[in-house]
C-alpha cells in the first residue's frame, strides 16, 4: 500500500533468530512477545537504511497503543537516529499526505480503496470452511494468528495434516472495527459474548469470544487458540473459552508462543490434534 503512494518501502526482513534476540534483549523481560519481535524488526530496518519508522497505533485499550512510544524511546536509547511516525486510522490520510504531498487526497482515498480490495481478495481465498473434511478454526492475538514467522507457520502445517484452517483474525476485519464499520456482522455472537465479561477487554479479547461462538455454531471440527506470551487480554479470556468450547464438545488447542518455542515440540501437538480431530470426525 504504502508503494502505490510512490514512497520508498523498506519492508522488515523476514523474522530470524536474530531479529527475534534483538527484541528480547532491549525490551522488558514481561513484555509481550510482539512487542519485543517488532522492535528487532526496527533494528533490522534502521540497520537496511530506514530512517523514518512508521507503527500502528491502535488507541485501543491494550499495550498496543503505547508501542510506538516505548520503541522510539528503546532505539533512542540504543543511539539510532530515525524519526517515529505512529500511525492510525485517524492521521492515515494526513500522514500519507504528509510523505507525499504531490498526492491528492482524492488519489490517496483511491489507492486507500485499491489496497483495501487487495487485501479482501486475499482473506477471502484464503479462509474459508469446507463442507467435506475436517475445519479447525484459529482465534487469538492479532499479531500472532497473522506472522508466519512467530506462528512457526501453522496454517501451511495444518494443511499439510490434511485439515482446512479457517483463520477467524483478519487484517479487514480489524480495521472494520477500529473504523466501526462492522457493528452489525456476527451481531448475535457479539451479544452472547459480552455476557462473559464486565466491560471492555482491549486487544482481540472480545473478537475471540464471539468468533469462538461463530465457530462452534457453525460446526467445527476443533479450534486452536494462539497466543503470545504475557497478553494480558489472550490469557484472561482463557477459562471463557475452555468453558464456551466444553460446552459445545469442542476440542481447543491452546498454543503459547514465545521465544522460547521449540519448533519440534509445536509441530508434535498440532498434528496430534489435527490426527486426534480426524478420528474423531470419522
Ligand atoms: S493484545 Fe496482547 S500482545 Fe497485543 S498489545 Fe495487548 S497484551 Fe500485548
Amino acid at each position: 500500500m504504502l508503494k502505490s503512494f510512490g514512497l520508498i518501502v523498506v519492508a522488515p526482513p523476514p523474522i530470524t533468530e536474530r531479529t527475534i534476540k534483538l527484541g528480547i534483549r532491549h525490551s522488558a523481560d514481561m513484555m509481550c512477545y510482539p512487542f519485543k519481535v517488532t522492535l528487532g524488526n526496527f533494528i533490522e530496518e534502521i540497520e537496511q537504511g530506514a530512517n523514518c519508522l512508521i507503527m500502528y497505533d491502535s488507541r485501543g485499550k491494550c499495550r498496543l497503543r503505547h508501542y510506538w512510544m516505548l520503541h522510539d524511546l528503546i532505539l533512542r536509547n540504543l543511539g539510532y537516529d530515525f524519526k517515529m511516525y505512529p500511525l492510525s486510522l485517524k492521521n492515515l490520510l494526513k500522514l500519507i499526505k504528509q510523505f507525499n504531498p504531490d498526492l491528492s487526497y482524492l488519489t490517496i482515498i483511491r489507492k486507500l480503496r485499491q489496497s483495501w480490495k487487495k487485501l479482501k481478495d486475499v482473506e477471502d481465498s484464503a479462509s474459508y470452511m469446507i463442507k467435506e473434511g475436517v475445519n479447525i478454526g484459529i482465534v487469538g492475538e492479532i499479531y500472532t494468528c497473522l506472522e508466519p514467522g512467530i506462528n512457526l507457520n501453522i496454517d501451511k502445517k495444518l494443511r499439510k495434516f490434511d485439515v482446512n484452517v479457517y483463520n477467524t483474525v483478519r487484517l479487514s476485519d480489524f480495521i472494520k472495527a477500529s473504523t466501526r464499520t462492522s457493528l452489525l456482522e456476527k451481531r448475535i455472537f457479539k451479544r452472547t459474548a459480552a455476557r462473559y465479561l464486565n466491560g471492555p477487554l482491549g486487544g482481540h479479547g472480545v473478537e475471540n469470544l464471539y468468533n469462538v461462538l461463530f465457530l462452534c455454531n457453525k460446526g467445527i471440527d476443533g479450534i486452536i487458540h494462539l497466543l503470545p506470551l504475557s497478553c494480558m487480554p489472550e490469557t484472561t479470556i482463557e477459562p471463557i473459552l475452555d468453558k464456551i468450547c466444553a460446552d459445545f464438545n469442542v476440542p481447543l488447542l491452546r498454543l503459547m508462543v514465545d521465544e522460547t518455542n521449540s519448533e519440534v515440540n509445536f509441530d508434535t501437538r498440532i498434528e496430534t490434534f489435527a490426527e486426534m480431530i480426524k478420528r474423531r470426525k470419522k
